[in-house]
């Protein structure tokens, strides 16, 4: 008797941590997906915004531009131009000899986006997928945008629907009986024995209208040897702890050495020469923060981002242009015509104090505005008013803006316009594509006409080889360069040397 209620218990509590561990791993696919559908939508939402509004409907440079938006977009397969519910014009398409008409919506968002799920591609009907319409721009989701959802072998079936349930953007496995209205979900927990187990997520309320249903069925997992499973997910359990305190406390001593390097004084600067494309005359130098701990060299891209979400953002760039300027200063003197150019945040550019700042970094070794460029990255939120003043008062006492790793992000170009930069910097990942991807060498021909309409000099940034020189001299012969072919970031006494 006592064995066979030994037995039972056993079953029960298997049973029990099987459950457990069966919620979890829905739980965690549910949330898995929910930022997934929520990174698409805001692909979609941040590339209309970007789009909206452009240069002429459909010329070349409009078109050019949805290029480069296309080209750095992860989720989306195309972006068109709209006018009177008729497509005019995509990024893959060109223009269309014809306007085509677009189908009905299946759905207005509460965004007043319109939105398309399966229907037949406009242009090419043999191309099913989903789009989403906005004042005049239209966006193709890529067909592959979930791939990966249900996870394999998870018997997990999934759908993505809006807050009331009335819509239904995507389906992953049999959902014709998965519904708001069925039990466990709300938060009513199914109870243990329930047969299917569920979850719902939504996006927070002021997000975008969406949530994520997940659901297993019974047959799915009942047949999981619950011992075993359990035995194994606690000792998998025991280990992931065991790896996230390790990961805490190293990441713990990583912080507190940043900290201490950039409160102390510790960060290098290394200088990188800009020189005409044409004469390789030098023109000026790109200040790189370098940061070396416990024997490393740690890439700026680790812990620039990191300073920056510490709230040492300021203090780092802060402490580069002060070196910068102690480095450089006499040779910026003898050549007024030479800048140092230095890269920014966003947070330099929220801070009322940082135009005092340079104003007296550069008066105090004796220098102008002029010799210091300041690179500002595409992300950099220039919808902020804050922001967007800042660059307009900095450049109008004379300091040079450049917009860094321009094609990586989603430039408005009426914000570009708008802010007269100096120059923008086109991102290497272009430069690297000469010779081997088509697409790649199509932009740069697109950012140049770009940087033409808008009179900005362009800099090409990552030029490594003669060959790539010479492709990018042909196009303009007005660029100027940065890269290993012009010569490397080294500290300052190896540049006083050349
Ligand atoms: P960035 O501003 O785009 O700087 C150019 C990066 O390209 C540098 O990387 C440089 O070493 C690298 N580079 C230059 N020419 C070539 C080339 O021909 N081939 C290749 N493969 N790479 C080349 P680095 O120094 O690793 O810096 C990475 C990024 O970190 C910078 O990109 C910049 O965004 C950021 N960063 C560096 N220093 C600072 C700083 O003081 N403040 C801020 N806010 N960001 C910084
Ligand atoms: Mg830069
Ligand atoms: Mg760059």
């Amino acid at each position: 008797m006592m064995s066979a209620l030994g037995f039972l218990a056993g079953v029960l509590a298997g049973r029990l941590i099987e459950l457990g561990q069966v919620d979890d791993r829905l739980a965690g696919h549910n949330a898995r997906l929910l930022a997934h559908a929520l990174r698409v939508s805001q692909e979609s939402h941040r590339l209309i915004a970007a789009a909206t509004h452009g240069a002429a409907l459909c010329s070349e440079s409009d078109i050019a531009t949805l290029r480069v938006l296309l080209f750095n977009s992860t989720f989306i397969r195309d972006i068109g131009r709209t006018q009177d519910g008729m497509l005019r014009c995509s990024a893959a398409w060109g223009e269309l000899p014809e306007p085509l008409r677009l189908p009905p919506p299946s759905f207005t968002a509460r965004s007043g986006a319109q939105l398309w799920t399966g229907a037949a591609n406009i242009v090419d009907r043999r191309i099913i997928g989903d789009m989403a319409a906005q004042h005049d721009v239209i966006v193709f989701t890529a067909p592959g945008a979930f791939d990966g959802f249900p996870e394999p072998g998870s018997g997990i079936d999934a759908k993505i629907v809006t807050r009331d349930g009335a819509y239904v953007y995507r389906r992953f496995g049999r959902t014709h009986d998965l519904d708001l209205a069925a039990a466990g979900f709300d938060g009513q927990a199914a109870g243990a024995f329930a047969s299917d187990r569920r979850v719902r997520a939504c996006a927070p309320e002021a997000g975008p209208d969406l949530c994520v249903l997940s659901r297993v069925r019974s047959d799915a997992w009942f047949q999981l040897p619950a011992m075993v499973l359990s035995v194994v997910g606690a000792l998998a359990l025991s280990f992931l702890a065991g790896l996230c305190v390790m990961w805490r406390l190293h990441a713990g001593s990583a912080k507190t050495e940043l900290r201490k390097a950039i409160l102390g004084g510790e960060i290098q600067v290394h200088y990188q020469p800009l020189r005409q494309l044409a004469s390789r005359r030098l023109t000026g130098f790109e200040a790189l923060a370098r940061w070396r701990a416990r024997g490393r060299d740690v890439s700026p891209s680790l812990f620039v981002p990191l300073a920056e979400a510490m709230g040492l953002g300021r203090a780092l760039s802060r402490q580069v242009t002060s070196q910068a300027l102690r480095d450089l200063h006499e040779r910026l003197q003898e050549d007024p015509a030479l800048y140092v150019s230095i890269n920014v945040s966003s947070a330099d550019l929220k801070d009322a104090g940082y135009r005092n700042f340079l104003l007296d970094a550069v008066s105090e070794r004796g220098l102008s505005p002029a010799n210091i460029a300041l690179e500002i990255t595409e992300g950099t939120p220039l919808s902020d008013g804050h922001v967007m003043a800042m660059v307009k008062t900095l450049r109008a006492k004379g300091f040079k803006v450049f917009i860094d790793d321009f094609g990586t992000g989603h430039s408005n170009l009426n914000y570009l316009a708008e802010m007269q930069a100096d120059a923008i910097k086109l991102d290497r990942r272009f430069t690297n594509a000469i010779g081997v991807e088509q697409a790649g060498s199509l932009i740069i021909d697109h950012v140049i006409a770009i940087s033409r309409e808008l009179r900005i000099n362009l800099i090409i940034e990552g030029i490594e080889t003669e060959e790539q020189a010479r492709y990018l001299l042909e196009r303009q012969p007005g660029a100027i360069g940065q890269g290993w072919l012009l010569g490397r970031p080294v500290p300052i006494r190896e540049l006083a040397a050349k």
